[in-house]
């Protein structure tokens, strides 16, 4: 395994910035790449944030801080990630952003550097497909908030070596992570399994079987849930969620991955949970 010190990471949103954070926190010198200045600072306003939460709970020192924030170089330029040894694609969800960036970063970056995304439901291999090195492709699906949750799936796409899921295995117990091995397919097993979940929890709203309070409150006292599903949608996203459904319903072709036509009805409306302040609850 060739040595891992500088890791790039592609965008600065919610996961994006988490990943830089952990990275750095954990001695890796980072560059986060952004589309625009704005989407960058306010992913490493985030980042100092978080970190200074840490240091007021004294799971780290300031100076610890101090040398998690310097090792951060944030850039613009996709060029500036040519001498990592590993990129960490965090970018939006669509299929067709991911394509571009995975074809520029195969004709970018060295070829044995081994190139990696968090997505959360694309096909790892469908995006290696789109390199000329199938076999250094693969998926590190980080939790959010990344910081604090010990998971990393580790998802092997059809080509991918054995040599790079060692690598990314071994890296992600670098993060003091847990990683946990699955093939390539809609939804992996984190989505594949919680997604209907939260699908069947949106039908019994919707049917009238019990309120999204009510709901919840069975799957944190009854299954020991910290969050109910309802509330674990909102926290998600409800267009997140509605987007899984659609690669589950796509990909798998059985009519029991059909999206609930009220989370449909709600990402019409632009209730999309906690970041636009309305979703099946109301947010300051
Ligand atoms: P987000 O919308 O918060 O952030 C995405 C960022 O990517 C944006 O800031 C955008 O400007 C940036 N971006 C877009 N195109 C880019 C490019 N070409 N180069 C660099 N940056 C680019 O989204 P997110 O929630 O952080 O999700 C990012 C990825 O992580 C997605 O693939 C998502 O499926 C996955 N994911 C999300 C969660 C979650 O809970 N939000 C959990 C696990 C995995």
């Amino acid at each position: 395994m060739s040595e891992i010190t500088t890791v790039g990471v592609l965008g600065a949103g919610t996961m994006g910035n988490g990943i830089a954070h952990v990275f750095a926190r954990s001695g890796f010198a980072v560059r986060l790449c952004e589309v625009e200045q704005r989407f960058l600072d306010r992913g490493l306003d985030t980042i100092r944030k978080n970190l200074a939460r840490e240091v007021s709970k004294s799971k780290l020192t300031q100076d610890e801080m101090d040398a998690a924030l310097t090792r951060i170089q944030g850039t613009l330029d996709r060029s500036a990630l040519a001498g990592c040894d590993i990129i960490i694609e965090a970018a939006t969800e669509k299929f067709d952003i991911k394509r571009q960036l995975f074809a520029e970063l195969d004709t970018l970056m060295p070829a044995h550097v081994i190139l990696a995304s968090n997505t959360s439901s694309i096909s790892i291999t469908k995006l290696a497909a789109q390199t000329r090195r199938p076999g250094n492709v693969i998926g590190m699906h980080f939790f959010n908030p990344v910081p604090v949750m010990k998971l990393v799936e580790i998802i092997r796409g059809l080509a991918t070596s054995q040599a790079t899921y060692d690598t990314v295995k071994i890296l992600s117990e670098r993060l003091g992570k847990t990683p946990v091995e699955v093939n390539d397919a809609p939804g992996f097993v984190s989505n594949r399994v919680l997604m209907p979940l939260l699908n069947e929890a949106m039908f019994a709203v919707m049917e009238g079987v019990a309120t999204p309070e009510a709901i919840d409150e069975v799957f944190k006292l009854g299954m020991a849930h910290p969050m109910g599903p309802l509330t674990l949608a909102d926290f998600i996203g409800l267009d997140v969620c509605l987007d899984i459904m659609r690669v589950l319903e796509d990909g798998l072709g059985d009519p029991k991955y059909r999206p609930c036509p009220l989370l449909i009805r709600m990402v019409d409306a632009g209730w999309l949970g906690r970041k636009s302040g309305r979703g099946f609850y109301k947010y300051d």
